[in-house]
Parts: C-alpha cells; sequence; structure tokens
C-alpha cells in the first residue's frame, strides 16, 4: 500500500481518543491511563494515532511539507501497537499502526530519515545486524560451544533463532546459551543456520525501512526453506513477530514459537522440573511484539464495500488484528510454576501493555523518548511492589536496565530465562 491508499482510514477517525488511553472501563488509575508514549512524551497532537492520520492528510494535500519536525514526529513513534488495539475497542475499520509505519515509509522514500536510524540501517546492510559496530563475521560467536546442529550440514526437527541482540550483546548472550541448554536439555533436537544466520530487520519494517526489510526477508526465507525448516523457535519476541506475521505474509510457511511458548509446553509435559526455590516478587512486562502484536498471520484478500452507501466494510471478513490472542499465558504460567515466585501485576498488562520505549528503532533515534518511556513502566512495576521486572525480549530488558524512573529509582530487571535457569 501506498500512504495514499490510507485516506479513507484518515478521514474516517473519528477523534475519539481512544487510541491515547486504556479502554475507559479498564483503568485503575489516572497515573497509569494514558498508554500512547509518543504523545505521552511530546504532549502534542500530532504524536497520537489521530494526529499522524491529519498530518498525512495535510502532507499529501500539500498543507504541510515533510521539513525536519514534521520528519521528527514521524519517527517519533515506537511501532509499539497499542493506538491499533485502543482504536478497535470501538472501531473496526482502521489500522493505525500500518498507517503510522507507512507514514514513516514515505517519509524514508523521500530521503527524511534521523540521524541515529543511519548506522542502524547502514550495518544492516553491510554486516546483516541492526546493532551498529557489529560484524557479520562474530554472529555466531555466542553459539560456539554449544551443540547446535548446523542446519545446513545435518538436520534438526527445531530451528533456534537468536536475533541480533542475544547474538551480539555480551550481557544478553548467556541468555541465549541458557534458553538452547535449556531446550536441549529437554530433549529437543535443536540447529540454526550457522553461517547462513543473519537479522530478521522486523525493526527495519518497524522503522519505515522497506526495502532493506525485504531484502532482507527474501534472503532468510530461502535460507529457511533450504535448510528444510519446519519450526523456529526464538528467544526474541522481535523476530518472533517479523517471522509471525511480516515474513508469513511474504510466504513463509513454518511453525514460529517463542521461548516461552516452548518452555511452558514442557513445564506441562514434565520434561522441564524445577528443583529450586526462587524467593521472589515479580512483576510480568507483555513485550508488544510478542503480546498485543503475537497475534498468527491471517491471510486474506477482498476489497472494500460500502453497505447503503454508508458503512464501510470488506468482502470477504477480514481479520481483525486486536491483540487478544497475543502471547499472556505462557509466561505467566512459567512465573507460577517457579518454586518461590510470586506474581504481581502491574496496571496496564497484556494487550493493554505499556511499550518498553526501544521499538521503531526509537532506543537508537530518539534515546531521550526511549528512556523516558522505560522509565514510566519502572515506575509502574515499582507501585506493584515487587523485587523484580521480568520480561521475554532483550530489547525490553535491555532498555529497562538502562532506565530511571521519574524518581531515580531503578528496578532489578530478569529475563525469563534467568528465572527458569535460576529454578533448575
Ligand atoms: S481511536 Fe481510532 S478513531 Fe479514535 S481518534 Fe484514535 S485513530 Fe481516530
Ligand atoms: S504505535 Fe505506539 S507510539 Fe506509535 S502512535 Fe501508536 S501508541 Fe503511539
Amino acid at each position: 500500500m501506498a500512504l495514499n491508499d490510507f485516506r479513507p482510514m484518515m478521514e474516517r477517525c473519528s477523534n475519539c481518543a481512544g487510541c491515547k488511553f486504556i479502554p475507559f472501563d479498564k483503568i485503575k488509575s489516572i497515573r497509569f491511563a494514558e498508554n500512547c508514549p509518543s504523545i505521552g512524551y511530546y504532549n502534542f497532537m500530532t504524536y497520537s494515532a489521530r494526529g499522524r492520520f491529519q498530518l498525512s492528510q495535510s502532507l499529501l494535500d500539500g498543507r504541510t511539507q515533510l521539513d525536519d519536525t514534521v520528519t521528527e514526529a514521524i519517527h517519533s513513534c515506537t511501532s509499539c501497537g497499542y493506538c491499533d488495539v485502543g482504536c478497535k475497542v470501538t472501531r473496526y475499520n482502521l489500522e493505525t499502526l500500518e498507517h503510522n509505519i507507512e507514514q514513516k515509509a514515505y517519509a524514508v522514500e523521500n530521503g527524511k530519515v534521523l540521524e541515529g536510524q543511519k548506522p542502524v540501517i547502514e550495518n544492516l546492510k553491510k554486516e546483516q545486524s541492526m546493532i551498529p559496530g557489529t560484524k557479520k563475521a562474530n554472529r555466531t560467536d555466542w553459539a560456539k560451544d554449544l551443540k547446535l546442529k548446523d542446519l545446513f550440514k545435518e538436520k534438526a526437527e527445531v530451528a533456534f533463532f537468536a536475533g541480533c541482540k542475544y547474538s551480539y550483546d555480551p550481557k544478553l548472550q548467556k541468555i541465549a546459551q541458557s534458553a538452547v541448554k535449556l531446550l536441549q536439555s529437554a530433549g529437543v533436537d535443536l540447529g540454526y543456520l550457522g553461517a547462513a544466520d543473519n537479522c530478521c530487520a522486523g525493526r527495519a519494517h518497524q522503522m519505515g525501512f522497506f526495502k532493506e526489510f525485504k531484502d532482507r526477508a527474501d534472503a532468510n526465507i530461502k535460507a529457511f526453506e533450504t535448510a528444510g525448516v519446519k519450526t523456529i523457535v526464538t528467544p526474541c519476541s522481535d523476530c518472533y513477530h517479523a517471522f509471525k506475521r511480516q515474513y508469513a505474509k511474504l510466504g513463509l510457511n513454518v511453525k514460529v514459537l517463542h521461548v516461552v511458548e516452548y518452555v511452558d509446553q514442557l513445564i506441562q509435559e514434565g520434561k522441564i522440573k524445577f528443583t529450586k526455590t526462587v524467593p521472589l516478587k515479580v512483576t510480568y512486562h507483555d513485550p508488544c511484539h510478542l503480546g498485543r502484536l503475537g497475534e498468527e498471520y491471517i491471510p486474506w484478500e477482498g476489497k472494500e464495500k460500502k453497505i447503503l452507501n454508508q458503512i464501510h466494510t470488506w468482502e470477504p471478513r477480514r481479520p481483525r488484528y486486536n491483540g487478544a490472542y497475543g502471547i499472556y499465558d505462557a509466561p505467566r504460567n512459567i512465573l507460577r510454576a517457579i518454586p518461590g515466585i510470586t506474581l504481581v501485576e502491574m496496571e496496564r498488562i497484556r494487550e493493554y501493555s505499556w511499550c518498553c520505549g526501544a521499538g521503531g528503532g526509537c532506543s537508537e533515534s530518539n534515546p531521550e523518548f526511549s528512556a523516558w518511556t522505560a522509565g514510566e513502566r519502572i515506575t509502574e512495576a515499582n507501585a506493584t511492589g515487587a523485587d523484580a521486572l521480568v520480561t521475554a525480549c532483550p530489547w525490553c530488558k535491555d532498555n529497562f536496565v538502562n532506565a530511571v524512573d521519574e524518581n531515580g529509582n531503578k528496578i532489578e530487571v530478569l529475563d525469563i530465562i534467568e528465572l527458569v535457569q535460576q529454578a533448575m
């Protein structure tokens, strides 16, 4: 689609503000009622989904120019998808997230990108990694002492895909290593792509760099197909979303699991057993791309039509992604199964979860906005009285570890795999 194809949606938006707050019947306190980090931080209508629709109309009509201020506003969106869920509480015919990302692509096509985005995309093109400064030659170093089968040389039932963050960040590599050992100890026959392992480029898509995303996705799909991959398991929420939703749209036909889904299943089958107690009160952060954006891709082809020249609908009926079927129970089941852990919930959870701030490339391009967004979540986590904030995504973990809340408070941040490991 092109930006102009979203015009009917721009015109249909009813200015109801549902994209800015969690549903009114779910609000527990005014402090945690908002749910769009972008308008929350910049405090100006253009930064909300509603404002972004209006901005596109104005750009397409030639009333606004794509200057530096507008470029900054367009890219200051974490692509967290809350606006989309909030909008669909009452509306069925607007795709705010798809529009936000298309608007970014419009800016990218016109050469309007942020300085912080350039090294990320250059590194993706040169080294097939979204982390500036990292080299393709070192991508699989994290896996060298693991007995992962190279799927181009021998068969394995499941392909493990670590993603850039777990592959390169020395603080996070051990989590990917633990996840591999955990699955292997439960009898899972694991392989990986070896030299063909590259970035999923899901974040490039979130940032509106469609060509760079498509080039990488096509190459990765070919690699998965050549290696005969039937099931992919990943500990990264961004990779999970990329494979399950974006690659599926491009034709990848494999089963995609996040590590939490697999571990939950193995616990239920009795293949993972806990022997130690972990006395900790924790709260769980739902990563956007595992939670509300973790729903399965449903192929659809059809067209928009009007009933009585008034009501917009689609023929045949179109899938409605409203976050309800994201991955929420598996991580909570794991936490409840670990002896000694008490799970307390934050106010904004599941499809109404607040973003960690790292999405859409904002941790690189808009670090202050990104840190503020993470700090808001730390405030919310601290309000529960939890000892630790647990998540299932390396981008969330890193952003929380680096952030402090409005009072300068931090919280211990753990990947769920670290807790599983402690309890083994
Ligand atoms: S919730 Fe949807 S319809 Fe309401 S203002 Fe936001 S984008 Fe427009
Ligand atoms: S995707 Fe997230 S940050 Fe972007 S406009 Fe929607 S709610 Fe705000």
